[in-house]
């Protein structure tokens, strides 16, 4: 049922008497008017060609009603929905049962699973994440990897389907090759439910009256730093679950994540902020087909195939400033995209195993995307230890595109579509070094780059296939080798060193 435009005489306080979030849509001319009012309320995720739907606290509620749009308020009503069984999975627990379950997963498989309490909200409710790797607790020459849900408390299906997806890989540790390769040779990282104060704004006993927003009504999608706006693009300070998650990805170092959300069936990958397009646009493309595609091949008619046949570009489909994906790409060099799982937000737990059967193969996919890609370790040529360099793709990187190898073990791990590439080591005190490159999808390319340093040693790389100023020894000489370096030390001796690459 829907509810006429009021006037502005109502006392907006009836409004947001019950709740701190309106829902509500209306009609917009164009995309410039709609990234305008994007600036003010949260445009939500079943925005069309036409109308656009959002979310407002009593803030923002009031900025929007001084544009003067007719628009329709769309009452949020309880859910009346009746939960199956935990063993089927369809089922949304309470909170307890949730933080029990996690706490179940680490116990009942201590090898491989680690329960991380990441932090406490006011309310006493945590912020949960679970690890799973074969060397639990240790840094690997592996990418970590980062699935996280519901940051919009009410959109869940990702929340039940993070849970069952770690159920799923810690009982097919051993039994299944594929899911035993991905914890063997990943550092996956999943946590469910990323605003527990939404989904549970009913309280603890169910999911039927969560909130988009969290507990202090603020939109946990917009109050990101952004790399077009800046620090506190919402004019809100950060909320205690975005620094958490900020902390988080200051710690891990993700390479590559995804975050669920709901509303649409659709991937949308960077950038929300801005039209730029990313360097790695065609990869985005890649992998977003392959999640929409399997999805389609794994479900009846008509599921993930909204906007371009299940994909779009995030600012294409409507601006979004302050979201987590830009953040993470721009500011932590984790390729990031979202995911929007299923067009009712909260689905009626009879439909979660349908859901389940159309994305856990593409869960999985993306995953094993975490592997492929050029990757090595990059150490001191000298020392033997490893080093955080930048490396950046010539004639190709953009926007933060370029990534870094991660410490303590010097690894990195760039996600490229195919193609040739020429990609440049580098650090302060270092010489630079470049390679050049051949990516197919779905490969592996291996490339383990020494820097040699500054300082304490001249060295010269020499290469005579070369024509430039540097095809000549320490000594003056024409180098004949195919490719050695000189390093005079501190003490004046000389050592020659044939390098191989
Ligand atoms: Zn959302």
């Amino acid at each position: 049922m829907l509810i006429p435009f009021f006037s502005f005489s109502q006392n907006i306080n009836t409004l947001f008497s019950e709740k701190g979030e309106v829902y509500f849509s209306f009609k917009y001319k164009n995309k410039t008017q709609l990234d305008n009012i994007s600036d003010i309320v949260s445009l939500d995720h079943k925005t069309n060609n036409t109308t656009a739907f959002a979310y407002a606290n009593k803030d923002e509620y009031g900025s929007f009603l001084k544009l003067d749009i007719e628009h329709i308020i769309i009452p949020k009503k309880r859910l009346n929905y009746k939960n199956g069984s935990k063993n089927n999975w369809d089922y949304y627990p309470t909170y307890e049962e949730y933080t029990e379950m996690m706490q179940a997963f680490a116990d009942s498989f201590p090898s491989i699973c680690k329960i991380h309490h990441l932090g406490t909200l006011n309310s006493g409710r945590e912020i949960l994440i679970v690890q799973i790797s074969n060397n639990i607790g240790q840094k690997e020459n592996e990418p970590s990897f980062l699935y996280t849900s519901s940051m919009h408390g009410d959109e869940l299906a990702g929340y039940i389907l993070s849970l069952r997806l770690i159920d799923y890989i810690l009982n097919g540790y051993g039994n299944n090759t594929r899911l035993t390769d991905l914890v063997d040779n990943i550092d996956i990282w999943i946590n469910p439910l990323a605003n527990p104060d939404g989904a549970y704004a009913g309280g603890n006993q169910d999911v039927w009256s969560a909130s988009r927003y969290n507990a202090n009504w603020v939109d946990l999608n917009r109050n990101y730093p952004d790399p077009e706006d800046g620090a506190h693009p919402d004019g809100n300070a950060y909320q205690t679950e975005t620094n958490i998650f900020m902390g988080l990805a200051d710690t891990v170092n993700f390479t590559i994540s995804a975050n669920m959300h709901g509303g649409a069936e659709v991937c949308n990958y960077p950038w929300d902020t801005w039209s730029n397009i990313t360097a790695d646009n065609n990869w985005w493309e890649h992998v977003s087909n392959e999640y929409a595609d399997s999805c389609q091949a794994n479900s009846g008619n008509g599921y993930f195939n909204y906007l371009n046949d299940g994909i779009t570009n995030g600012w294409d489909w409507y601006e979004v400033d302050g979201g987590r994906q830009d953040y993470m790409n721009y500011f932590k060099y984790c390729k990031e995209f979202t995911l929007e799982l299923s067009d009712d937000k909260t689905p009626n737990p009879n439909d979660l195993p349908t859901l389940w059967d159309a994305n856990y193969p593409s869960l999985l996919n993306y995953m094993e995307q975490s592997l492929f890609g050029i990757r090595g370790i990059v150490t001191d040529s000298i020392t033997g230890n490893p080093i955080k360099a930048k490396v950046e793709i010539t004639n190709h990187d953009v926007d933060s595109s370029h990534v870094y190898s991660n410490l303590p073990i010097g690894n990195y791990h760039r996600y490229l579509y195919q193609g040739n590439y020429s990609l440049t080591f580098s650090k302060a005190g270092y010489h630079s070094k470049t390679i050049n490159a051949t990516i197919l999808n779905q490969d592996i390319i291996i490339e383990d780059v020494q820097l040699v340093p500054f300082g304490s040693t001249n060295i010269f790389e020499l290469n005579n296939s070369k024509t430039n100023s540097q095809s000549f020894d320490i000594l003056g000489r024409e180098s004949t080798n195919k490719k050695i370096k000189i390093i005079k030390t501190k003490d004046g001796n000389i050592k020659k060193q044939i390098i191989i690459n």
